[in-house]
């Protein structure tokens, strides 16, 4: 199993950070979880095809979690020419009227999907990839998740479980999932030290928490609850026993050298394993960080 930590960074635009984005591959499965802005790029960079996917869940359906999953679906579908599966899709309703409004027949994107359904130029390149006519219109397995809700794959399982965003407006989870080679627990966006995450993450190899931003400097008190601060993030660690902490979802200002060094020194204070700073690209060691010698 492998980790890949796609997008880093926040809806703040950044070159460096793309938007929340991971790679998880398992056995045949290559697994996505969040897809936003920036992140289809790093996915390239990781290796990985549109076609390649096979499953996406989201956490939640913030734009910074689900702008290029509209790029990875098209592309899928295009360039999949009706060879692959139907990608199967995960997340919080209102998915499936999202899914709809995007790709359906009267969908924003269905007078383009009908253009290479029927037009004689994109049913030859359909055909030059592998396709065979007639071309199907896109028919993605869709879910949606509630916390509690268990998602059995080969040889995985992911769990769903409450985070602490911006509900009722928008419903918002966390991701675990686990299998003989280990557990990775994902907070979505999650402030405060959210129950439901610290029940999720209970004794997960590694969890991947946001850390969007410095303690005390927060803006309003109900913003704590919804964007965290890293001391409830070393908090969540820490009752949940997790094994590896892997922050993510950085601001800018936090993103600093030398608060970075002041952050993983005062999360150490509460939180006694290691501490990752990810960034985007990273490949995370599931069963923890190992030591090697250079020869
Ligand atoms: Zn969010």
């Amino acid at each position: 199993m492998k980790l890949t930590l796609l997008g880093t960074g926040t809806p703040t635009p950044s070159l460096k950070r793309a938007s929340s984005s991971y790679l998880i591959e398992i056995g045949g499965d290559v697994i996505v979880w969040d897809h936003g802005p920036g992140a289809h790029n790093r996915l390239l960079e990781a290796g990985k095809r549109a076609v390649d996917v096979t499953h996406v869940f989201f956490s939640h359906l913030h734009y910074d979690h689900c702008c290029d999953f509209v790029r990875l679906f098209l592309t899928r579908w295009d360039q999949g020419a009706d060879r692959i599966p139907e990608l199967r899709i995960y997340g919080p309703p209102p998915l499936r009227r999202m899914v709809g409004l995007l790709f359906g027949e009267d969908g924003a994107f269905g007078p383009d999907i009908n253009a290479r359904i029927r037009h004689q130029g994109s049913i030859d390149i359909f055909v030059a990839r592998g396709g065979k006519p007639p071309r199907k219109w896109p028919k993605p397995e869709v879910t949606e998740l509630r916390p509690g809700d268990k998602v059995q794959g080969n040889g995985w399982t992911v769990t769903v479980g409450a985070a602490s965003h911006v509900q009722p407006y928008l419903e918002c989870y966390g991701l675990r999932l686990d299998s003989a080679e280990g557990s990775i627990c994902y907070s979505g966006d999650s402030g405060g030290v959210a129950p439901g995450i610290v029940e999720l993450a209970k004794g997960c190899d590694v969890l991947v928490h946001m850390n969007h931003y410095f303690s005390d400097t927060e803006p309003t008190e109900i913003y704590r609850l919804v964007c965290g601060n890293h001391v409830d993030t070393a908090k969540v660690a820490q009752q949940a026993g997790a094994r590896t902490l892997v922050l993510t979802h950085f601001l800018e200002q936090v993103d600093q050298p030398g608060v970075r060094e002041q952050v993983i020194r005062e999360i150490g204070r509460i939180y006694a394993g290691p501490v990752i700073w990810g960034e985007d690209l990273m490949e995370i060691p599931v069963k923890g960080p190992t030591m090697y010698k250079m020869e």
